[in-house]
């Protein structure tokens, strides 16, 4: 087993990585080659500030594997995002993409603003100032952005729009989770959410119990964490308390999420909800309910605060949000982690459906979408469990060794060139 490595994500990924790579029987040659960036861009992004100013940030993108197909992953824009985090991000891109078998690698990238620092104005210069930088290894073929932590749909419209207007014609699937307008798919925007529901019941029917029947807290409310709560819901589970990087609230007979939903939509937060107590993040992740689910950022069960958990489920929302030292103790205490490459994977398969309708520029219903994203997750769920049972292991490992075993495969047939 790994050594205890801190709560630095790319840390955790490796550690992550050598774990599979023992299980698998790989050798050094093959270790290495999993875990290296096939390819890295990091480019200076300056903005001239509506006040004249001009700001240099950083911008990275990193392409940590394309055997399987085009890059794949999210934008990331945060005041803390570096080169290491963004490899990391990437690197679980490639074990999610093949865990849900869609065909492509893993990608990420990231540029150090805080976007509520700045007017929308000078967020469209930014991202198509560092759109342009890394023109050269974008494209619908060869790596494809969405949205992430600090971006949205109108983030995605920007890059799509600057990569066309320099090649002269429409491309829309160069980005998914765009607006509905531009060659969106429907259900995109709640995808990630859906898919970290149906993975929590498909963990739940395991052991008897049904969504209905459960408790739940769920930490970051924002594109992820504020559908899940919803969608928790909605599913007859009692959502108690829910937090974002302000603070959160709980309310122990259970919250109204929709009443919370418009309470966010007038403030920005949940902080201030009159139907509820204040509680703070680590308050939350400690709560006395069935089902936690942390959907803002990595590293947050660590040794000490997954300790503390009296969760029976985590689902991890977030990329990352367990370190290594964190899973043992949670593994030790027999709480059952379904891991974010399997649990937040619905929005890399709805991206996967939107980039496959816009290469077609046919377009599907929701209800179609709907149907085929819940059956790829509970498909690539029961392969994880059923790899769990068969070789005792835990999901977060089952759900490793299917996503690194496919993209060795890739590179064994392949073969290497020259
Ligand atoms: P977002 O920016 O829409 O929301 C992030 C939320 O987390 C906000 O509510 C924010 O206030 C909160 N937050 C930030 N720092 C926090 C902290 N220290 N403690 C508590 N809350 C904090 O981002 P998102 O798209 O919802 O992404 C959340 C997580 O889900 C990330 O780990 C992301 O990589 C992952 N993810 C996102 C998608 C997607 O489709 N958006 C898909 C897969 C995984």
């Amino acid at each position: 087993m790994a050594q205890d490595t801190g709560r630095s994500p790319l840390a955790t990924a490796q550690a992550q990585l050598a774990t599979a790579v023992e299980i698998l029987g790989y050798e050094e040659g093959m270790h290495r080659m999993l875990a290296t960036p096939r390819r890295e861009m990091n480019v200076a992004v300056p903005l001239r500030r509506d006040s004249g100013e001009i700001e240099l940030f950083q911008g990275y993108r990193v392409q940590h594997n394309i055997s399987r197909g085009p890059g794949k992953g999210g934008l990331r824009y945060s005041a803390s995002v570096d080169a290491d985090e963004v490899r990391a991000l990437a690197m679980w891109m490639t074990w999610k993409c093949a865990v849900v078998d869609v065909p492509y690698g893993g990608a990420k990238g990231g540029v150090t603003i805080d976007p509520k620092q700045y007017s929308t104005a000078e967020l469209e210069r930014v991202t198509r100032r560092f759109t342009s930088e890394i023109m050269p290894i974008i494209g619908p073929e060869r790596d494809i952005m969405a949205p992430d932590i600090g971006t949205d749909e109108q983030t995605m419209a920007w890059v799509m729009d600057t990569y066309s207007v320099n090649l002269g014609y429409t491309i829309p699937a160069v980005t998914t989770g765009k607006p509905l307008q531009v060659g969106g798919s429907l259900g995109r925007a709640t995808a990630t959410s859906r898919g970290v529901v149906h993975s929590a019941q498909a963990a739940l029917a395991d052991a008897g119990v049904q969504l209905s029947e459960v408790t739940a807290a769920v930490q970051g409310f924002g594109k992820v964490g504020s559908h899940a709560a919803r969608f928790l819901h909605e599913a007859g589970a009692r959502v108690v308390a829910v937090s974002d990087e302000l603070g959160g609230v709980h309310a122990p007979d259970g919250l109204d999420v929709n009443a919370l939903l418009r309470h966010v939509a007038a403030t920005g937060t949940v902080t201030g909800f009159a139907d509820g107590d204040p509680i703070d993040n680590d308050a939350l992740l400690a709560l006395d309910v069935d089902v936690l689910v942390p959907a803002a950022v990595e590293g947050v069960l660590d040794e000490e605060s997954a300790g503390r958990v009296k969760a029976r489920w985590v689902v991890e929302g977030a990329n990352g949000p367990t370190t290594t030292a964190g899973d043992r103790v949670l593994a030790d205490r027999g709480v059952v982690v379904v891991p974010d490459i399997l649990a937040n994977a619905g929005g890399v398969v709805v991206s996967y459906f939107e980039w496959v309708q816009a290469n077609q520029a046919y377009w599907w219903t929701e209800k179609e979408i709907a149907e085929r994203l819940e059956h790829r997750m509970l498909t690539a769920y029961q392969a994880v469990a059923a790899t769990a049972r068969a070789e005792g292991i835990t999901l977060r490992d089952a759900a490793l060794t299917i996503g690194v075993r496919r993209v060795a495969e890739a590179h064994q047939i392949r073969g290497l060139y020259p």
